[in-house]
């Protein structure tokens, strides 16, 4: 018998699907969670694949990876124990991706999904729609274009004609404040 040692990635992992060739952890999600300090390291090129490494990380409990992908404004309002907690508590069965509008004008992306867990009644879901923004530095080269996730629930103290919160310098009402 050979020893398992290679895990499938939480985020291949649809109960309501049919299991074909599933990626293996190293494969898939983890070569993000592990750059995820490095600024050059590798990330995810779309706001699925993001959106699928942090599921992942949900699964395998990195409130740093989740923080760390979060719009950089909204980050310091994120609370690491309470990510910890619900992570941990949560008996996560699966992902599925419903839609994945990869472009939405110039800098947004949107990923409809179904994250699955199971409690004392069954199999639950929950449905999403989560919006993402492509940040990109100025003075960086494309390669340092970077997706992140915009928290819906983080209370941002910006007005509407102040510049957006994602740096992309176009007023929030115009930009990310559209999707929020
Ligand atoms: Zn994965
Ligand atoms: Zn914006």
């Amino acid at each position: 018998m050979t020893k398992k040692t290679q895990l499938t990635c939480p985020c291949q992992i649809n109960p309501k699907g049919a299991a074909t060739t599933l990626l293996s952890y190293k494969d898939c999600c983890q070569e993000f969670h592990d750059n995820i300090d490095k600024t050059d390291g590798i990330k995810p090129d779309s706001a699925e694949r993001l959106m699928r490494s942090r599921y992942s990380a949900f699964v395998l409990v990195k409130p740093d990876y989740i923080i760390k992908t979060t719009l950089p404004a909204q980050q310091e309002l994120l609370d690491n124990q309470s990510i910890e907690s619900w992570a941990k508590e949560t008996d996560w069965a699966g992902l599925k991706i419903v839609k994945h509008t990869s472009k939405l004008g110039k800098r947004h992306a949107q990923v409809e999904f179904k994250a699955f867990y199971n409690t004392e009644n069954g199999l639950q879901a929950h449905h999403e729609l989560s919006t993402f923004v492509k940040t990109n530095d100025k003075f960086a080269s494309p390669t340092n274009e970077r997706w992140y996730f915009l928290d819906p629930t983080v209370a941002m103290t910006v007005s509407q004609k102040q510049p957006c919160i994602c740096g992309s310098g176009e007023r929030f009402k115009r930009c990310c404040g559209q999707l929020l």
